[in-house]
């Protein structure tokens, strides 16, 4: 093979061979980004799924589901704080092994390719959720400036303008601190419109969805200001 038509692989770097079937094998909008091997680590999230943050009721077990939502979006919804803020969350993979530790290294090196691997696919599914205003999760200050660039931002910018609604209001990582106090912090967000979001409907992004906390932050201050939905895309779920 002619090494000027050579690809090779986003994550791991490896030559991408045309196998014989290949094409039919992996999905047209992956097939010049990841190798086979790549491709199938990715487990995407088909089948029954959670009405609020999309975790698959595959990988879930059964007690920890109540009718069509999962266990820990029963625990929003019925806290008089939170419930009715978050709509609905769209997740494209599961957030296993694999996918933890790519984007992990894609974090640390601060490096964009982890975008251009997945743009495709949120696009297709934000044409399809169909939204008035795109909102990235905002990084603080510090994160930018280590990482480089807002992956969250990037998801969006492949595709859309984004909406710049919101800032952080301080930078103190939410993943320390335990799921009684996350619920109880006061917001972590800012608005940075005065406008009335009225009759909007607004579709954030961010890279992986873990407790849902991050988002229903976001999306309380966006319905307060008078969003009509808002809804989210992660990468992970
Ligand atoms: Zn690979
Ligand atoms: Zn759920």
């Amino acid at each position: 093979l002619d090494s000027f038509f050579q690809v090779y692989c986003l994550f791991c770097h490896e030559p991408i061979r045309p196998l014989i079937g290949w094409k039919s094998l992996v999905s047209e909008e992956r097939e010049q980004h990841l190798c086979l091997v790549c491709d199938q680590k990715l487990v995407r999230l088909e089948g029954e799924k959670c009405r609020i943050c999309y975790r698959s009721f595959h990988y879930l077990d059964e007690r920890y589901r109540r009718g069509d939502l999962c266990h820990d979006c029963v625990r929003w919804e019925e806290d008089n704080h939170w419930c009715g803020y978050l709509d609905k969350n769209y997740s494209l993979y599961l957030y296993n092994d694999f996918l933890k530790e790519t984007m992990a290294k894609f974090k640390f090196r601060g490096d964009y390719v982890l975008i251009k691997v997945f743009a495709e696919q949120i696009k297709q599914l934000a044409d399809k959720i169909n939204p008035t205003m795109h909102v990235p999760i905002p990084l603080s200050d510090t994160r930018l400036y280590e990482r480089g660039f807002n992956q969250a931002e990037a998801m969006i910018t492949e595709a859309f303008k984004p909406n710049h609604l919101l800032s952080r209001l301080h930078s103190e990582k939410q993943s320390k601190k335990s799921r009684t106090e996350r619920i109880h912090l006061p917001q972590v967000f800012q608005l940075e419109t005065s406008h009335n979001l009225k009759g909007e409907k607004i579709l954030l992004y961010d890279d992986v969805y873990t407790t849902g906390s991050t988002l229903r932050h976001a999306a309380k201050l966006l319905k307060k200001a008078g969003a009509e939905t808002v809804e989210s895309i992660t990468i992970a779920r």
